[in-house]
């Protein structure tokens, strides 16, 4: 059998658009820049589409997909909004911040694992956003990555994990945020609840909506209630090197490790630096931080490195901290 060629990787000219935007409504998927991650889109209301993302992927179909809308009034086409949605959707869309709302009928299961709700997001990447007005409907879109990855922030990290398995990769750049979107559960909008941290805070939600939002990051050992997060797995994001956190790391500490282990600063540590030392922003800038944290440890992946030890960022883990955390945390978990 003839070999499937590597994905191309187009850029945003109009008449590129204007192809991918006719794959896309003849049921292909595409990778596509968000300014999160990377997605792999299909047409979300099409689920011989949504089901090319999930084999692609290698993702379980327990593990339900964002569905990626043009504007705010394409909302009431998919979910069922509440006033606390509207709060939150009018001050960060486009952004990134998912909301998870009460699904209508048109979404298909195989969307929503199943279950009776929706994950929304209107972006604010203005390649993806002129491709979902061309498409003229929704797009469900996970990470352009083999499941368990690192989640792609380039159109070449796209084409490294997913390679022959798509035929296009829309070129964007790099992404602004690097992390994936913050998430909001809605179902219940007296008790929202966050399900993932991201560029979003939870400080900034609490102050939009006036009330608190439940957290419970998870911790090792601990499987969280499918029905209430599903595809919450809390090994995620992960390189093939074995990664450990610390709380707090040091020059000092990582003299005494064997040479042949990393070890990734958030900003420029003081004292004597050995080659195995890398940080993320000489100045700890946690933004600047969070959107090179994945492309970093991508590179450390492919250096050979027996380990990587990786600094937890600080602050409490509060504000952009949070989402850096969680997302070690995953990488690093067993
Ligand atoms: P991603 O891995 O970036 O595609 O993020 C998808 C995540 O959003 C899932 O793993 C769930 O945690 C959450 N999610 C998506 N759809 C739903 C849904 N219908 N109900 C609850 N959570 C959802
Ligand atoms: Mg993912």
């Amino acid at each position: 059998m003839p070999r499937k060629p590597a994905a191309r990787i187009l850029k945003g000219t109009p008449r590129n658009l204007e192809l991918l935007a006719r794959r896309l409504q003849a049921g292909d998927i595409v990778g596509v820049p968000t300014e999160t991650v990377y997605g792999l889109a299909a047409d979300a209301l099409n689920p011989t589409a949504c089901r090319k993302i999930f084999e692609a992927k290698g993702r379980p179909v327990s593990d339900p997909l964002i569905v990626h809308l043009h504007s705010l009034r394409d909302l009431a086409k998919v979910a069922v909004a509440n006033s606390a949605a509207l709060k939150l959707a009018e001050t960060f869309w486009p952004g990134p911040l998912t909301l998870v709302l009460p699904k209508l009928e048109v979404v298909p299961s195989i969307v929503s694992a199943g279950l009776p709700s929706v994950a929304v997001r209107v972006p604010a990447h203005p390649l993806f956003r002129r491709l979902l007005k061309l498409v003229g409907r929704p797009l469900a879109a996970p990470s352009a990555n083999p499941f368990g990855y690192i989640s792609p922030t380039t159109a070449e990290h796209v084409r490294s994990g997913l390679g022959t398995k798509i035929r296009y990769i829309l070129d964007g750049g790099a992404s602004g945020i690097g992390l994936e979107s913050t998430i909001v559960d809605l179902r219940n909008p007296a008790k929202p609840r966050l399900l993932r941290p991201g560029a979003i805070t939870r400080e900034q939600l609490t102050e939009t909506l006036g009330c608190a939002i439940a957290w419970h990051p998870q911790r090792s050992g601990q499987i969280a209630k499918p029905q209430l997060a599903p595809g919450s797995l809390l090994r995620h994001y992960s390189p093939l090197t074995p990664l450990v956190i610390h709380a707090r790391a040091s020059v000092a500490l990582a003299a005494r490790s064997a040479p042949d282990e990393a070890w990734l600063f958030i900003s420029k540590p003081a004292g004597t630096l050995s080659k195995n030392i890398y940080w993320l922003d000489r100045s700890g800038n946690l933004r600047t931080a969070a959107r090179r944290l994945f492309a970093q440890l991508r590179s450390l992946d492919t250096k050979g490195y027996s380990k990587i030890h990786a600094e937890l960022a600080g602050a409490n883990g509060t504000g952009p901290a949070a989402a850096i955390n969680d997302r070690l945390r995953r990488a690093a978990a067993k």
